[in-house]
């Protein structure tokens, strides 16, 4: 996450690039404010500007290796600590073992509330569970941190909901917060601080993160991703939060139908349409980055039925009719031979996307790679 990338809060956006500039980045800090405030995104903005190789005065980079790996909450320097379930038949309740359930929720919205997350979790909480940070966890950090740095001058903690942490964990926590290892930052995310334990926020430097302001949400809606009508109700009657939007935004796109996007693409690849293919560039290099990376999630997910198809006895799982038909006929052309990198080339076009990339230049010489595998014959036929 970058700076720029938050609107508003430029006031705590100065006083955390000014503690870098000053070397006077305290070792445990307390983001907190209210549920859809950008305590979580600016926290994450900050562990990744610590470590950015090639920092401005006023933000991260976004390019250089360590900024890769911050853009997708994979950094190995970055530890995530959130509220989990603990499951059956597994030996701890920690949060690696729902990490990248969690990186992909706060990528899709990194304003979304603790309701949001335990939605996320509803299908292995049938019991309805409530979400914990467990001492398990202060065990397993405390493990993690006695090993040396990885690869950068920090190592961020960041624990997100801390008011979850059971007694336990909290008094185990503590004591890594008053001996720290040395280049270890805890950043926690809290949405009610009272609810922690006295002598745990006694340790932390507080920083309150405010609500948006109407300017805030109106120079966002103004970027239009919403029609205007749904605007000027948000406007009249939220109370500026960021998550409930990118909410709305993100059901938005569930509704979009790849569909005939993806099928007009595949056959014009298959007929090395070149002509049509370019046009077919141009239309969708008009529509926003948030759409042509879900298009590209879709097209990796065909690509995989496609492969289910053609070796798990024809059988498909979460597909409609007309995508079953063009599967039928679509499935002999993407096999072992070219399936992997098929769905590679679509991966890194989703993070290429990511860092800006000219959409028109990506897709195009995606086409043209899909044209190339398309034509890779199949060795291997199976009944
Ligand atoms: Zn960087």
């Amino acid at each position: 996450m970058l700076f720029k990338e938050i609107i508003g809060n430029s006031s705590i956006k100065t006083q955390l690039l000014e503690s870098v500039k000053k070397n006077r980045v305290s070792h445990a800090q307390l983001f907190f404010g209210n549920t859809g405030s950008a305590k979580l995104a600016l926290a994450l903005a900050y562990a990744q500007y610590l470590n950015c190789e090639n920092k401005t005065e006023f933000d991260s980079c976004g390019d250089c290796f360590s900024c890769l790996k911050h853009n997708n909450l994979t950094h190995p320097d970055l530890h995530l600590i959130f509220p989990v379930l603990k499951m059956q038949g597994s030996k701890t309740a920690i949060s690696d073992n729902f990490v990248d359930k969690w990186r992909s929720f706060v990528l899709a919205n990194p304003y979304a509330s603790l309701n949001d997350w335990s939605e996320i979790l509803e299908n292995y909480n049938k019991t309805g569970k409530q979400l914990l940070i467990y001492k398990d966890e202060a065990d397993v950090i405390h493990q993690k941190l006695l090993l040396k740095n990885f690869e950068s001058p920090y190592r961020a903690v960041v624990i997100w909901m801390p008011e979850k942490m059971n007694l336990e964990a909290s008094n185990k926590l503590l004591k890594l917060f008053e001996e720290p290892p040395k280049g270890i930052i805890f950043l926690l995310i809290s949405n009610n601080p009272n609810k922690l334990l006295p002598t745990i926020t006694s340790r932390l430097q507080k920083i309150k993160v405010p609500d948006f302001t109407h300017n805030d949400i109106s120079t966002y809606l103004k970027k239009g991703k919403i029609g205007s009508e749904k605007t000027e109700n948000i406007l009249k009657n939220t109370t500026f939060d960021l998550g409930k939007i990118h909410k709305i935004e993100n059901e938005q796109f569930e509704d979009l139908d790849f569909f005939e996007q993806f099928a007009s693409w595949m056959r014009l690849s298959y007929k090395t349409d070149i002509r049509k293919i370019s046009k077919w560039v141009d239309e969708i290099s008009l529509v926003g980055r948030k759409h042509q990376q879900l298009f590209l999630s879709y097209a990796i997910k065909m690509a995989r039925e496609c492969l289910i198809f053609n070796f798990a006895n024809h059988k498909l799982l979460k597909t409609s009719e007309k995508e079953q038909t063009f599967i039928k006929k679509f499935a002999p052309f993407i096999h072992e031979e070219n399936s992997i990198l098929i769905i590679e080339a679509l991966e890194i076009s989703i993070k290429s996307i990511n860092r800006n990339a000219n959409a028109k230049i990506l897709f195009f010489e995606l086409s043209l790679q899909i044209i190339r595998l398309l034509k890779v014959k199949r060795k291997l036929i199976v009944n």
